[in-house]
């Protein structure tokens, strides 16, 4: 086993002579954390942090690069669980105004934030038209992982991940990445973490390490199945929507992404009933949240996102097992 995969759970070591070494409190650095954003850092081209959830590492880098009578641009569609945060920082007095990513950013926007794919809408930002305002840009780049696109080599400032998905990849671990290539913002980023305290634990990091060996394995395969499993559902009676950049496909994902279109899909059934009626029914395909992970897992969206979905949408993470098994399994669940 190569030496990067060392658990160390300390929070605490000596000082030496005196004085701090690398590493002296776990809530500034440890050797598991830096060894994986080492990793982590090296996909994505830059220099990477992990936090304990996708929404510390959000929350760090909006209160480091935003502040009071500010206006965050946020693309409509992205993570519901984004815009309630960005909806709670409205308290401190950061104006949030929606926009739509396949287009430019609205003027006057002091910071904005992308997402690519979106979750659950599946749209792609037009990457080029974001980082061409004066603003500096965010990426939500969960669902495309690096490698289908490393967003820095687009000048995006910062890519954000809730690493609990894709790079983390087996739902055991909860964490969250920020990239970026600009030494100073790096600094500001990790003094609001170490201010703020979300660090990623040692085991999580070594968690991450553990799964970034087969990310682009699991990537690529997930991709590959999720197309397949997005055709066939497309040409399904029950099925009236199939959103996947693939499908098409979208000419902004084609554009950024390359390799595949991530694992990620959404489609829409026949209202709410039918929705839970199909969510209930498969026996491989667990009906749980999140995504990313080795298993294919399926959910309503309206339980947690009301009327911003329709009431029939699906939201489908396909994993590793056999396409024509997670087929069949969604193809008798569909009835
Ligand atoms: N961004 C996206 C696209 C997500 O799907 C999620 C979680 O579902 C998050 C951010 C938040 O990440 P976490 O749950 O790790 O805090």
């Amino acid at each position: 086993m190569s030496d990067d995969t060392r658990l160390d759970r300390s929070t605490i070591w000596p000082y030496e002579d005196g004085e701090l070494g690398p590493v002296y409190y776990s809530r500034d650095d440890h050797p598991t954390g830096l060894a994986a954003e080492a990793a982590l850092g090296d996909l994505e081209g830059g220099r990477a942090l992990l936090f304990s959830s996708g929404m510390a590492a959000t929350t760090t880098a909006v209160l480091t690069m935003a502040g009071p009578g500010q206006t965050l641009a946020f693309a409509s569609g992205g993570y519901y669980g984004t815009g309630k945060l960005f909806e709670a920082l409205s308290r401190w007095g950061l104006r949030i105004v929606e926009f739509d990513q396949t287009g430019p950013p609205p003027d006057g926007a002091d910071l904005i934030w992308i997402e690519g794919p979106s979750n659950p809408f599946l749209t792609f930002p037009d990457i080029e038209a974001a980082v061409a305002h004066p603003a500096p840009v965010i990426m939500d780049a969960t669902a495309s992982t690096p490698v289908l696109l490393r967003p820095l080599d687009h000048g995006v400032d910062v890519v954000m991940h809730s690493a609990t998905k894709f790079l983390a990849g087996h739902h055991d671990a909860l964490l969250g990445a920020l990239a970026v290539r600009d030494d100073t913002l790096f600094d500001a980023l990790k003094r609001t973490r170490t201010q703020t305290g979300p660090v990623a634990g040692p085991d999580s990091a070594w968690l991450l390490l553990r799964s970034l060996k087969t990310l682009d394995l699991r990537v690529l395969r997930q991709s590959e199945s999720a197309l397949e499993i997005a055709c066939r559902l497309a040409e399904h009676p029950k099925v009236e929507v199939v959103r996947y950049p693939g499908l098409g496909p979208d000419p902004l994902a084609a554009r950024y992404l390359a390799g595949g279109f991530g694992g990620m899909l959404s489609f829409d059934v026949a209202g709410a009933d039918e929705a839970r009626r199909v969510e209930t029914s498969t026996r491989l395909i667990g009906n749980a949240t999140s995504l990313g992970g080795v298993d294919t897992t399926i959910e309503s969206r309206h339980r947690w996102e009301g009327d911003r979905v329709p009431t029939g949408l699906l939201r489908l993470s396909v994993g590793l097992e056999d396409v024509e098994a997670i087929w069949a399994d969604l193809d008798s669940a569909l009835g």
